[in-house]
């Protein structure tokens, strides 16, 4: 096989060393036991029929090194790292069925790369919408690009060239209509109280985009997921003080 693929009928190969590979699809009935939690091949094993076994696993990593930071720095409390399996084991369970189906299809199948960027997030972590509607872990249909609680912050290019997406993080990140004093002020409590918020004003066009309500903000989590959408500052800033409590388990 080698010869045939490099075109050369005489060339010299040695093979060192085989290995035997069985497709599989396997689903790890928890994520956690106490202080052991696990990602990636050990808790999801994927058909390669799709191309979503290491980026699913890159999404594990990605969702919970955030939580695990919070926790260890004593800023969340221990129950959010069970929104870690509560976010993502729905997320494997769709791409192995996923994947299985692929490897079924007689007739091919589209690898879709954007699959996994439309993973919707439903746990304590995350404040749905007064009628949010009941949703699948992953869109295959990419049907929900507004940037509904629980699902990624939509790129949008920014009046400087950059992307929304550029804005997220460290931290948790807020992000205002262009007067956004009322939240700046809420945002520097949470950051004194030892939990990092970046407010950034948005221009008026962007808000607009993004759909933010008057007078309203969006809550993006560190690993870029929106938390919140907030409808308006409270006058006593107990709004984004509660909902970071929530959020975080404390
Ligand atoms: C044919 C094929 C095609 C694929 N194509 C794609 C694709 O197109 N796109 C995609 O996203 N994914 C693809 N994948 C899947 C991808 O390769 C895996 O999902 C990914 O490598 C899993 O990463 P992981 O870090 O979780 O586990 P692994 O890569 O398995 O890493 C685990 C590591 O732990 C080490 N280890 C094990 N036991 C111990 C121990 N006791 N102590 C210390 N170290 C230990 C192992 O040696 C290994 O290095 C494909 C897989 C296959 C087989």
């Amino acid at each position: 096989m080698v010869r045939d693929a490099a075109g050369l009928p005489e060339l010299a190969v040695t093979v060192r060393d085989t290995t035997t590979w069985r497709m599989d699809a396997q689903l790890a009935d928890t994520y956690r036991r106490s202080r052991v939690l696990i990602a990636g091949d050990a808790a999801h094993v994927t058909p390669p029929t799709g191309g979503h076994g290491m980026n699913t696993g890159i999404g594990d990593a990605d969702n919970l090194a955030w939580k695990l930071a919070a926790v260890t720095a004593g800023t969340a409390g221990e129950a959010l790292l069970d929104t870690y399996e509560a976010e993502r084991r729905p997320v494997a369970r769709q791409v192995i069925d996923v994947s299985l189906a692929n490897s079924r299809a007689r007739g091919g199948y589209r690898i879709d790369d954007e699959l996994l960027l439309s993973a919707a997030y439903a746990s304590t972590a995350v404040v749905p919408g007064p009628d949010a509607p009941a949703r699948p872990a992953l869109d295959p249909g990419l049907e929900h690009p507004e940037g509904a609680p629980g699902t990624r912050l939509p790129h949008l290019r920014l009046a400087d060239s950059s992307s929304s997406l550029d804005l997220v993080g460290p931290g948790f990140t807020l992000l205002t209509h262009p007067d956004g004093a009322a939240w700046r002020r809420q945002a520097d409590t949470a950051t004194a109280a030892g939990v990092p918020v970046t407010l950034h004003e948005l221009t008026e066009s962007e808000a607009k985009a993004l759909e933010l309500p008057a007078d309203g903000a969006l809550l993006v989590r560190p690993d870029g997921h929106l938390a919140w959408r907030a409808p308006h500052p409270t006058a006593d800033g107990a709004g984004l003080r509660e909902v970071l409590r929530r959020i975080l388990s404390v």
